[in-house]
């Protein structure tokens, strides 16, 4: 680092910044620290804007974005929220879903998945993924079926878009509603569309470490249903239809328009961040190919945008022992996740005692993540790679 640089970076230490990770022998999991000082002039203009327009809940920069974000997903609408959690929630309030109803997901999800449906006063009925893909398992999905079941939420874990098709035909064999769990799955695309556009809503986070990440929390919900954007615009905002009239129970759950004309500046960037994940990502398959660790949820389709690598994980024998020597040779590596949804402590009124989801706590076992970030270097790849391997051997 050159000493300007180092001066730089003392400066947005003072100021509150993430740091960029300094040490040569570190490679950080993730850092977005660079890639904030690359778009600073903008991020810094987007303040000054905001502050000048001082609109500070909703307005225009929240209406621009959502209908940036819209378009992106390939969805009419998409209504910016305050969380992941909180799209979720409202896509399920927004259709219906409620008191009385079950709702099918993945055991193998971050737990906001299985929260949502029980904030919006639903059962969660967790089941089993595809060792394999890390999807939620269609037959599983099927057997779980009952004459209360009102949805599926399929995740597109780490990035990889869930084969839709026969999530699609399921429901519509029993009428049942899709939302899309997309929030680790920005900008992926198979059959139907992209992420998020392809069920009847989908959901998405912008918390800062998404591909999308706000300098804060965020969420939005995409749908091509006017009626049902109309219905989640007013969930957000205490349920208002009109200044001080309430036909529903709402939440305060808004974008923050700061947040918004951030979000602005870095989703035409999104597409390119994409891809050097992408690429990034074949470097690891390519150079793990002799290692003796499994690559599940590869893409399905090899130059097919059906994997945006939210998270690139490989599945290990003994993966804790060797995630303490990646520590010692410098490399960060994180678990998602470490306890299955059904065996947290939360969820324990499900009575899904051990072994009752076999794949996912077996994968809980095994599964780990290595950095992946756009802004990383071959250099640093290599440095991971290197590192695995003398860990495995
Ligand atoms: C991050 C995440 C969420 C929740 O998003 P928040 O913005 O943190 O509330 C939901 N589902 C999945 C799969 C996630 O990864």
């Amino acid at each position: 680092m050159t000493p300007a640089e180092l001066e730089l970076l003392t400066q947005e230490e003072r100021r509150g910044l993430a740091p960029i990770e300094d040490d040569p022998f570190v490679v950080p999991f993730f850092e977005v620290a660079r890639q904030h000082r690359s778009i600073r002039a903008e991020l810094d203009a987007a303040f000054e804007r905001v502050f000048r327009q001082s609109v500070f809940i909703l307005g225009e920069e929240v209406e621009r974005f959502e209908s940036e974000f819209a378009a992106h997903c390939g969805a009419g609408h998409a209504v910016g929220v305050g969380s992941g959690l909180d799209a979720l929630t409202f896509a399920l309030r927004g259709l219906g879903i409620g008191r009385g109803d079950e709702v099918i997901t993945a055991a193998n999800s971050f737990i906001a998945t299985a929260l949502a449906i029980h904030a919006a006063g639903a059962t969660p009925v967790l089941v089993d993924c595809d060792p394999r893909t890390l999807a939620i398992d269609p037959a599983a999905a099927a057997a779980a079926i009952t004459p209360r079941t009102a949805a599926l939420i399929p995740v597109h874990l780490y990035g990889r878009l869930v084969e839709m098709p026969p999530i699609l035909s399921l429901a519509g064999r029993h009428g049942l509603a899709v939302i899309e769990d997309a929030a680790q799955a920005h900008g992926a695309w198979g059959e139907g569309g992209r992420a998020g556009g392809i069920g009847d809503a989908g959901a998405f986070s912008f918390y800062p470490t998404k591909n999308l990440g706000a300098l804060g929390d965020g969420g939005a919900i995409v749908t091509k249903d006017a009626a049902l954007a109309d219905r989640l615009r007013r969930l957000r905002n205490y349920g208002q239809s009109e200044k001080y009239f309430h036909p529903i129970e709402g939440y305060n759950s808004r974008l923050d328009p700061l947040q918004a004309a951030l979000l602005r500046v870095k989703l035409p960037r999104l597409d390119a961040w994409t891809e050097a994940r992408r690429r990034l990502a074949a470097m690891y398959q390519e150079r793990l190919a002799e290692a003796p660790v499994e690559v599940p949820a590869r893409p399905r389709m090899r130059d097919a945008l059906d994997h945006v690598f939210h998270i690139f994980a490989i599945e290990l024998e003994d993966r804790d022992a060797a995630r303490a020597r990646l520590h010692e040779r410098g490399v960060r590596t994180v678990i998602h996740y470490p306890t299955p949804i059904h065996r947290q402590p939360a969820f324990a009124w499900l009575g899904l005692g051990p072994g009752s989801l076999p794949h996912s706590e077996r994968l809980s076992q095994r599964l780990l993540s290595l950095p992946l970030f756009p802004e990383m270097t071959e250099a640093q790849l290599d440095r991971v790679v290197s590192a695995l391997h003398a860990a495995l051997a």
